[in-house]
């Protein structure tokens, strides 16, 4: 019978939890603005490949806007708006809002750091008429990956006398690029039999730099001393000046549009440049809030967010606490009535790896931002679980804003884990879950998410900071 089914349909409606995807459920206006959305980011991604660029990209578009540098000592009125440079690898974006800070601050924080292969100390050695450099992955990744992919090295080095240069290599349509090498199939026999952790190992991550000898007849290492010539012709360093240097290998290849309906974006770096962006562009968008918005960009997360510039230092806190201080408010009250939005990406289900994922705890592209109630890893270890509260009131926020979001959980229980920077948070007291965008080939060389994810993210943030 026609008007059963159609009882039966209206109940589903009404009880059933429905996924949309956000393909399907928005209107062309809205999937024109996410594609152009998509192109600055696209600029981001390129312009920005480590945290120092990232960084210097953000504090640029932020005094473009108005930003000028935090001052301790002086009190803001609401609408200012004041950045604070946390050693050019961390960032705090911040506007002053209407209401007292005592009431809380809305606060977002994403990471600028990915994973790559960090220059050791002593890097340069010569073997076989060959030049390489000795690397240090950094973060989780996956090292056969790294190989016969062209690469570029970013970073600076600090000299005696103090001053520094900044590297770039290999970006520029006729720059020189560098490769870790890989063995041929041919004569990979053994190696083909190490376990796929072991196909390419830590210490076999080595850049080759260059191959002319220095001109000379007589002499040892004539291949280093030619690359040690032409980096002091260049920038004045020589080899010892290494040791007082950040130097990051990453890929070369730049952000494209993948999929022949160019619905997604293929890029290094995504994580955790796609909230990074999003969360920036956002502080960017609101103009005198009610309450505080701070969108904060840290460094490290991919080892564990120690170290100064990572969120398991104080620099954040200290930021909070001297804005409270110079309005004569108590800063545990500030932190303890902030909410958060831990900005960072979760794992997005691949059919082709459905093993690892619980199907209806995955996140899936183009079906919007992704909340991350927890993270962690067995049972729930080395994670801030977010409050069914405050999971109640991102619920809310979000659908009262028309952004289009899912729910997901970083793989299937006991199939692995992860961490994000939100536990750092909640141990400030703050409120906080985890949302971002989902991410395919997570830690890749160049890794895939949807535009529209993307784009709802950013209305995710807009409408967090806006909130009455
Ligand atoms: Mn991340
Ligand atoms: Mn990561």
């Amino acid at each position: 019978m026609p008007e059963e089914k159609k009882e039966i349909e209206l109940l589903k409606e009404k009880l059933f939890y429905a996924r949309k995807n956000a393909a399907e459920t928005l209107d062309a206006d809205k999937i024109a603005a996410a594609d152009a959305f998509c192109e600055g980011y696209k600029t981001f991604l390129n312009d920005a490949k480590t945290e120092r660029e990232a960084v210097r990209f953000m504090v640029e578009r932020a005094e473009a806007q108005g930003f000028v540098p935090f001052d301790r000592d002086k009190r803001y009125a609401p609408g200012s708006k004041v950045y604070f440079n946390n050693r050019g690898k961390a960032l705090v974006l911040c506007v002053i809002g209407k209401r007292k800070l005592s009431e809380g601050i809305r606060l977002s924080a994403a990471h600028i750091d990915s994973p790559r292969l960090d220059l050791k100390p002593c890097p340069l050695y010569e073997d076989s008429d060959l030049a390489l450099f000795k690397t240090h992955y950094y973060g989780g990744i996956k090292k056969y990956q790294w190989a016969a992919i062209p690469l570029a090295l970013h970073g600076v080095i600090v000299k005696k006398d103090g001053t520094s240069v900044t590297v770039n290599i290999g970006e520029a349509a006729d720059d020189p690029q560098f490769v870790v090498t890989d063995l041929l199939p041919h004569l990979a026999g053994e190696q083909m039999k190490r376990t796929l952790s072991e196909g390419i190992r830590g210490e076999e991550l080595n850049v080759l730099v260059g191959s002319r000898p220095f001109a000379s007849d007589e002499g040892s290492e004539k291949v280093k001393l030619h690359m040690l010539q032409i980096l002091f012709q260049k920038y004045g360093v020589t080899e010892e000046d290494f040791l007082s240097a950040e130097l990051e290998v990453v890929p070369a290849f730049a952000a494209r549009d993948i999929g022949l309906d160019r619905s997604m974006i293929g890029s290094y770096g995504h994580d955790d440049r796609v909230c990074a962006y999003p969360a920036a562009q956002a502080i960017f968008a609101i103009e005198a809030p009610e309450y505080t918005a701070v969108t904060c960009l840290t460094d490290k997360e991919e080892i564990g967010s120690e170290g100064n510039t990572g969120l398991n230092s104080s620099y954040l806190k200290y930021f909070i606490a001297d804005l409270a201080h110079a309005n004569g408010e108590n800063y545990h009250t500030v932190l303890r009535h902030t909410q958060c939005l831990s900005a960072d990406v979760n794992a997005a289900f691949d059919p082709t790896f459905p093993d690892v994922a619980e199907k209806m705890n995955a996140s899936f592209l183009n079906r919007g931002v992704v909340i991350t109630k927890y993270t962690g890893a067995r049972g729930k270890s080395g994670t801030s679980d977010a409050s069914a509260e405050y999971m109640g009131k991102v619920r809310r926020m979000l659908d009262d804003n028309g952004v289009v979001w899912q729910i997901g959980e970083l793989g299937k229980v006991d199939a692995g884990g992860g961490g994000t920077v939100a536990m750092f948070l909640a141990a400030l007291d703050i409120d906080v879950v985890d949302l971002g965008v989902p991410v395919l080939s997570m830690h890749a060389p160049f890794e895939v998410v949807s535009k529209l994810d993307v784009y709802m993210a950013y209305c995710a943030f807009k409408a967090f900071f806006e909130d009455q």
